[in-house]
């Protein structure tokens, strides 16, 4: 037996990982394939057109050699969405790798990241391979963040998402600005989901701020969760510290394409898509409230409902062909089920399902 397989045998090798990693599972949610998945909140309505053709036509060109260094047209796209500067932009794999590297940039191991209790699963995950401390800080009685407790925290970093994930709420446009006041070290503020809000939020403002970066993603309302894009925008010298730690060929050359596709000619789709959300999650909520259920209400493209056990009720409706995210014990809220909002068809599908599994 060599070496290498004998190590591999007594179980040693999980030695030579990072310590902060030891404790870390893979990612898992149930993503077995469903007839019907609302599971992770992504446009359930169909590919935008320019950005599929784009794909294709890119798809093979692109093979043989490597993409842009740091993908410049994409963030020249990116720039003119958002209103500002290309320099005031950075992209990546989907926009958690950019949460990843925005963590790694600014802060150093042992290092504190503070967020809101609950949200985005993801980002305790980054800061403990990071090596952070992660301290959760309860939202308030209104889902509002508490923008005194979070500055109290005195943490380098400090992550918002808004609207958020799992509640579908937003953080307050004054508690955001007293935070950005108050904290000591970096915010970051996570708009995957503002394009739902019906609200400006703080992209274009981003580069104003010293030390606000704000995340968004071609995920949700483009429609583009396969081509992993993520951006942020923030002040320029903030933004290159990111770059850094990201590194170069993040994004392949069909993607960065159809992304760019995306944001120069599909925007009356994207528009249109964002107009069916809205409406649906109003009807949703209607008849959640209908079947005695209460969702919190949501200005995202997903709705949260407390129910008495998630596990239980996902199961049963996965029987039903229908996948929905199960949370237990949400901090503030308990166990609750989260419902993405797609076209209506498949909204009644999932509520029959939901009636039949209730009754
Ligand atoms: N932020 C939030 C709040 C999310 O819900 C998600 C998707 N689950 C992401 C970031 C990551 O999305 P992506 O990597 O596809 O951009």
């Amino acid at each position: 037996v060599s070496f290498k397989a004998r190590v591999v045998e007594t179980g040693d090798s999980i030695q030579l990982a990072r310590r902060a990693y030891r404790e870390i599972a893979l990612y898992s949610p149930d993503r077995s394939p469903c007839r019907v998945d609302i599971s992770d909140n992504t446009n359930l309505f169909g590919i935008p057109p320019a950005a599929e053709r784009a794909y294709r036509e890119a798809a093979v060109s692109t093979l043989t050699r490597y993409p842009q260094l740091y993908a410049q047209q994409l963030k020249s796209a990116l720039a003119s969405y958002a209103q500002v500067s290309a320099a005031e932009v950075v992209t990546g794999c989907g926009s958690d790798d950019v949460l990843d590297s925005a963590i790694r940039a600014f802060a150093e191991p042992g290092e504190t990241i503070a967020l809101p209790d609950p949200s985005f699963a993801m980002v305790p995950i980054f800061g403990q391979m990071n090596a952070l401390n992660v301290a959760k800080v309860p939202l308030t009685q209104s889902f509002d963040i508490d923008a005194d407790a979070l500055a109290a925290s005195g943490a380098k970093l400090i992550y918002l998402c808004s609207p958020n994930n799992p509640t579908g709420t937003l953080a307050s446009r004054r508690a955001v600005e007293k935070l950005l006041d108050r904290s000591p070290g970096i915010v970051i503020l996570d708009e995957a989901y503002a394009e739902f809000s019906s609200q400006e939020g703080f992209l274009k403002l981003a580069p104003r701020f010293e030390r606000l970066l704000v995340v968004r993603t071609l995920s949700k309302a483009f429609g583009l969760a396969g081509l992993r894009i993520g951006y942020a925008v923030g002040p320029a010298p903030l933004v290159a510290e990111v770059e850094k730690s990201r590194g170069p060929y993040k994004v392949s050359g069909s993607a960065e394409r159809a992304a760019v596709a995306a944001l120069t000619e599909d925007r009356p789709w994207v528009n249109a898509r964002i107009a069916d959300v809205i409406q649906n999650r109003a009807r949703l909520a209607e008849a959640l409230q209908k079947l005695g259920l209460s969702p919190i209400p949501s200005l995202s493209n997903f709705v949260l409902v407390p129910v008495k056990d998630a596990m239980a009720l996902a199961r049963a409706l996965r029987q039903e062909g229908v996948a929905i995210r199960p949370f237990q014990q949400l901090q503030g809220i308990g166990d609750a089920v989260r419902i993405s909002v797609g076209p209506w068809e498949m909204m009644e599908d999932a509520l029959a399902a939901l009636r039949k599994v209730l009754a």
